[in-house]
């Protein structure tokens, strides 16, 4: 079998597009101009970033171009729109903040710093299926609640959350709602007015533009205190001089995702499903998250008795770039938060891996996933002594001890 090289790790982050690297090219070369001088050269910069922010803004069906501020990435947004939110409500005396326990690190570990400062921080638990309610979000609210933030699309499994709901909910209540959407925009049909949502987090490397740029939409009557402070960039409100290419490559990926979000989704779905059944038709493997309401590209299964890390080394053998947990978790022993928030024994949650197929994936690279994995779950189980242990202390039967390889 010839080795191929394949990349199933779209989640992880994406390839900057032709479309993405045409428009950034200009103000990396001849067009250097920073966007705050009254030269045209200066100008022409400040015309890209302006074109930019209402590609942005009407990719999300956002009222207007200014509510889009450009920052250095969805964690930065992430930590922009929650700190503000808290600055905010702690001038209302209120202190306590509504989140989820399977939501980004970038999520995460914002709240945990906030805590740390006086805040108080309710962690929803999704249900075994990777979900959350506006059921659970309601009898979370309190009198002192500043801030909702639950993530739109979750990075490791996929499932996406009830957003529309969640919003009108937080709307009626008069409590600000955020949503890291770094996963989903591009990859579902978002629309910020209809589905009151008042702060949204995007990344650029996540839909093709280049890493470190990323914007957050923030609804036009808030006025969120800054993050960086400094110069007047983005309206006083995020200072420092502008990453014009990142920015322009950013306005025409989100443009190109969007428009070809439908086409892509059909295709990948396709792929994805296909991927899938062969998959578990591998003994003792098992989906993570639910198979519907799930992000078109994703694919999170475990193997029982096959160790996470040895798996994706193997996988790189062969070619294959893919993740386990996530990228942020790889190279700790811990099985990665979100599955332990599904209840994942921990048998399943030590082996998983994450295939996030993208729309540059093909049928062959399918073909060539459903040949080598099998081999290689079965290879690594045939050298486990976990698995070995596994099979007698549950009465599996061992199909390895038949297999050649
Ligand atoms: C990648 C990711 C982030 C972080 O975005 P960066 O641009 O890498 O900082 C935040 N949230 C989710 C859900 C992500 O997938």
């Amino acid at each position: 079998m010839e080795k191929r090289f394949v990349y199933a790790d779209n989640a992880a982050t994406t390839r900057v597009s032709k479309t993405a690297l045409d428009a950034a090219m200009p103000f990396l070369t001849e067009s250097f101009g920073n966007p705050s001088s009254i030269y045209s050269l200066g100008q022409k910069s400040a015309k890209a970033v302006l074109k930019a922010r209402q590609d942005t803004a009407a990719a999300l069906g956002a009222e207007r171009a200014g509510e889009i501020y450009f920052t250095g990435g969805g964690s930065e947004a992430d930590n922009w729109a929650i700190k503000g939110a808290a600055e905010l409500g702690a001038a209302q005396g209120r202190r306590h903040i509504i989140t989820t326990n399977f939501e980004h690190h970038a999520v995460l570990n914002t709240c945990a710093y906030l805590q740390k400062h006086g805040f108080e921080v309710t962690y929803l638990p999704v249900d075994e299926n990777g979900f959350v309610t506006a059921a659970q979000v309601e009898k979370a609210l309190r009198e002192d609640t500043c801030l909702v933030t639950v993530m739109y699309a979750n990075n490791e499994i996929g499932t996406i959350q009830p957003i529309a709901d969640i919003g009108s909910l937080c709307r009626s209540r008069g409590v600000l709602f955020h949503t890291d959407a770094v996963q989903a925009v591009g990859h579902v049909d978002i629309n910020v007015r209809e589905q009151n949502i008042d702060m949204l987090s995007l990344s650029g490397h996540k839909l093709h533009a280049p890493k470190g740029i990323g914007a957050l939409y923030c609804k036009k009557d808030i006025i969120l205190p800054s993050l960086i402070h400094g110069g007047s960039q983005e309206r006083g409100r995020r200072a420092g001089t502008e990453n014009v290419a990142g920015i322009a490559a950013l306005g025409a990926a989100i443009t190109e995702a969007v428009g070809s979000m439908a086409e892509n989704n059909g295709r990948v779905l396709r792929l994805r499903e296909r991927l899938i059944d062969s998959i578990l038709e591998i003994p003792q493997s098992r989906l993570n998250g639910s198979r519907s309401n799930r992000l078109a590209g994703n694919i999170n299964v475990s193997f029982k008795g096959v160790e996470g890390e040895s798996l994706l080394l193997t996988l790189d053998m062969y070619g294959v770039s893919a993740s386990s947990g996530s990228a942020c978790t790889s190279g700790s022993l811990d099985p990665s938060h979100v599955l332990k928030a599904l209840g994942l024994p921990d048998a399943f949650a030590y082996g998983s891996l994450r295939l996030t197929l993208g729309d540059e994936n093909t049928d062959e690279e399918v073909d060539y996933i459903t040949e080598i994995l099998p081999k290689i779950v079965a290879k690594l189980r045939s050298m486990s002594p976990y698995w070995d242990k596994l099979c007698k202390a549950e009465g599996i039967y061992d199909y390895v001890k038949d297999m050649e390889f």
